[in-house]
């Protein structure tokens, strides 16, 4: 499986890391070898030292598909889940300035923990979701999906049109504002709606 990101979907948070409000959804691919699950501990890679923290809504994929259009793009993802987009900022902005690849800042292992997922129909309107992530109790970060730029359907429509989508993909929807670093000790606890999915420490 693979797991494919949209990044600046929340126009507060590409403002608050100063990028332009995109025309077309950006996206980049994490590697199976990225997904961390059962609430295991996140343990801080050596490699950085600005380790931030992203929350998520995920879909899971369920059908085969490329060229999908808008209009039936609902019927590719049949549950929802919240994750971690696990980013070394400082080797992101290194990447940044040179023009080159992210892959190195947000695809290494255990960088995309994910929850269990909510099947589809337990939520009564998918444009109204609400997710939040609390850090150490505090709660840092508070989304909902009718605030991002692209929808679920034109996500997955406009991946579809270059890679094609394998049932068990995970697409990670984007980011609202608040994302912030982390540091060994801290714990971490994601909901959606008001169910607590995700509970792990950064070790
Ligand atoms: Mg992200």
């Amino acid at each position: 499986m693979k797991i494919i990101c949209i990044g600046r979907n929340y126009a507060e948070h590409a403002k608050e890391l100063n990028n332009a409000v995109p025309a077309e959804p950006v996206f980049f691919m994490k590697p199976d070898t990225a997904l961390l699950i059962r609430n295991r501990p996140f343990y801080y890679p050596e490699f950085t030292s600005d380790l931030h923290y992203e929350c998520e809504l995920v879909l899971r994929i369920c059908k085969l598909g490329r060229h999908i259009s808008e209009k039936f793009a609902h019927t590719y993802y049949d549950a929802i889940g919240i994750g971690i987009d696990f980013t070394a900022r400082d080797l992101q902005q290194k990447a940044k300035e040179k023009g080159l690849p992210w892959e190195k800042a947000k695809s290494f292992d255990f960088s995309a923990p994910v929850s269990r997922f909510v099947p589809v129909s337990e939520f009564k309107d998918l444009n109204n979701i609400r997710f939040s992530l609390q850090l150490n109790g505090q709660t840092v970060q508070e989304g909902n999906s009718r605030d991002m730029i692209f929808s679920f359907d034109a996500i997955i429509s406009y991946i579809s049109k270059f890679v094609t989508l394998r049932t068990g993909d995970y697409v990670f929807t984007g980011t609202p504002a608040g994302v912030g670093p982390v540091k060994i000790g801290d714990k971490l606890e994601a909901y959606l709606e008001s169910q607590k999915l995700l509970n792990f420490e950064i070790k």
